[in-house]
C-alpha cells in the first residue's frame, strides 16, 4: 500500500510553543518548588517558607527574607533569558548560582498565574507584580501594566496559582494531589537538610519545620525522626591531592549503620549543592550495604559532593537531573570505601562490646 501523501508543514502558534517550552522545565508543582526554592537561596535568604494548595496545583507560594527584586526590573521579571545572575558566557564555567539562564519565572508566567511581592532593603515599600505570557499584566482589566506598590516585608513571595491551567493534558496527568504534595515535601525536606542553617517552614505543611543554625544531622533528625539519629554515621572524603587541580573533590556523608532498616532506600544527593538524581552512585552505595543490611532493608544516605565545577557541564538542561561528571567512578569507589570502613569500624567495636 501507498504512504499517504504527506500534509503542509505549518508554524506552531507562538503561544503554543511557549507552552510547550515551559512543560520541559517545569514538569510538575514540585519541580516548580525546587526553581523557587534555588532562587530564594540565591537571593541569599535565611528564611522560607511555603504554602501550598492542592498538591501546589491550586496554589503554591514561597515567601523569603532575601534582597529582593528592584522595582525597575519588574517588567522585564518574567521574560524569558532574563537573569541577575549571569553576565557573559566566560562566567559560565564559573558558575555559583543556581539559577543562570532566566528561564524559570518565564516558564511558570506560561502555565499558571504568577504573581511577586517584593521589597529590598533600600525600597520604602513593597510592589506587586502580576504576569502572564512573559508580560507584566494589569491587576484589573483596564488598569495599566505596572507594578503596584503595596505593604509587605523585606523578601520576595512569588504565587503560582492554577499550574498547568491551559495545559489540559498535563493537568489532567497530574490528578492525584497527594501525590504531588509528597513530592513537594520531598524536595523541600531535602533542600532543609542541605542547608540547616536557613529556616525552612511549611504552613500549610506542618509535616516541615526547620530551625536556623543547626547543624546536617540535627536537620535530618529534625526531619526524619529522633530514632534516625542515634544510627548515623559520617564519612568525609576528598581526592587528597592538591585542591586546587581541576580534578579535587570534597565529599561529606552521613548515612546509617545496621541498626536502621528502611523499607526503600532514602537518599539525598548534592554535587556542588545542587538537588541531582545518579542511579549509578545510589546503586554503588546500596552495594556497600550487602551483607550488613538483611535483605529487604534498606539506608539512609546523605551525600554531598563539591567537586570544580569545570569538570561538570553546567550548561545541561535543568531538568536533567540525572548528572555525570569527570573521573565519576572513582570518586564513586573511594566514597563507597569511606563509608564501608566506618560501617566495619561501627561493627567491631560492637563485636568488641559484647566480648568484654
Ligand atoms: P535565573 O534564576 O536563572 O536567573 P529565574 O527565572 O529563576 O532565572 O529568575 C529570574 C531573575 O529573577 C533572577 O535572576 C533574579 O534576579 C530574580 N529573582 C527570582 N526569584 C527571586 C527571589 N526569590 N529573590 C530575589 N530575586 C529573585
Ligand atoms: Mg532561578
Amino acid at each position: 500500500s501507498e504512504p499517504p501523501a504527506p500534509l503542509p508543514i505549518r508554524r506552531l502558534e507562538e503561544s503554543l510553543i511557549n507552552r510547550i517550552a515551559a512543560g520541559e522545565i517545569i514538569h510538575r508543582p514540585a519541580s516548580a518548588l525546587k526553581e523557587l526554592i534555588e532562587n530564594c537561596l540565591d537571593a541569599g535568604s535565611t528564611s522560607i517558607r511555603v504554602t501550598v494548595k492542592d498538591g501546589g496545583l491550586k496554589l503554591l507560594q514561597i515567601q523569603d527574607n532575601g534582597c529582593g527584586i528592584r522595582k525597575s526590573d519588574l517588567p522585564i521579571l518574567a521574560e524569558r533569558f532574563t537573569t541577575s545572575k549571569l553576565s557573559n558566557f566566560s562566567d559560565l564555567s564559573r558558575i555559583s548560582t543556581y539559577g543562570f539562564r532566566g528561564e524559570a519565572l518565564a516558564s511558570m508566567s506560561h502555565v499558571s498565574h504568577l504573581s511577586v511581592v517584593t521589597k529590598t532593603r533600600s525600597e520604602t515599600c513593597a510592589y506587586r507584580a502580576q504576569y502572564s505570557d512573559g508580560k507584566l499584566v494589569p491587576a484589573q482589566p483596564g488598569q495599566a501594566a505596572e507594578p503596584k506598590p503595596c505593604a509587605g516585608n523585606d523578601g520576595t513571595t512569588i504565587t503560582i496559582e492554577n499550574l498547568f491551567y491551559n495545559t489540559p493534558t498535563r493537568l489532567s496527568a497530574l490528578r492525584n494531589t497527594s501525590e504531588e504534595y509528597s513530592r513537594i515535601l520531598d524536595v523541600l525536606t531535602k533542600y532543609a537538610i542541605h542547608n540547616p542553617k536557613i529556616s525552612f517552614a511549611g504552613s500549610s505543611a506542618p509535616d516541615l519545620s526547620t530551625t536556623a543554625s543547626s547543624t546536617i544531622p540535627q536537620a535530618i533528625r529534625m526531619l526524619y525522626g529522633q530514632s534516625i539519629q542515634k544510627d548515623l554515621l559520617e564519612a568525609t572524603t576528598s581526592s587528597g591531592d592538591d585542591q586546587k587541580k581541576p580534578e579535587s573533590w570534597t565529599s561529606e556523608a552521613y548515612f546509617t549503620n545496621a541498626n536502621y532498616q528502611s523499607k526503600k532506600t532514602i537518599f539525598l544527593l548534592f554535587i556542588n549543592h545542587r538537588l541531582v538524581e545518579s542511579s549509578r552512585i545510589k546503586r554503588a552505595l546500596e552495594g556497600v550495604y550487602n551483607g550488613i543490611l538483611p535483605k529487604g532493608a534498606f539506608p539512609f544516605i546523605y551525600l554531598s559532593l563539591e567537586i570544580d565545577p569545570r569538570s561538570v557541564d553546567v550548561n545541561v538542561h535543568p531538568t536533567k537531573k540525572e548528572v555525570h561528571f569527570l573521573n565519576e567512578e572513582d570518586i564513586t569507589m573511594k566514597i563507597c570505601d569511606a563509608l564501608q570502613e566506618k560501617l566495619a569500624e561501627k561493627s567491631q567495636s560492637r563485636t568488641f562490646e559484647y566480648q568484654t
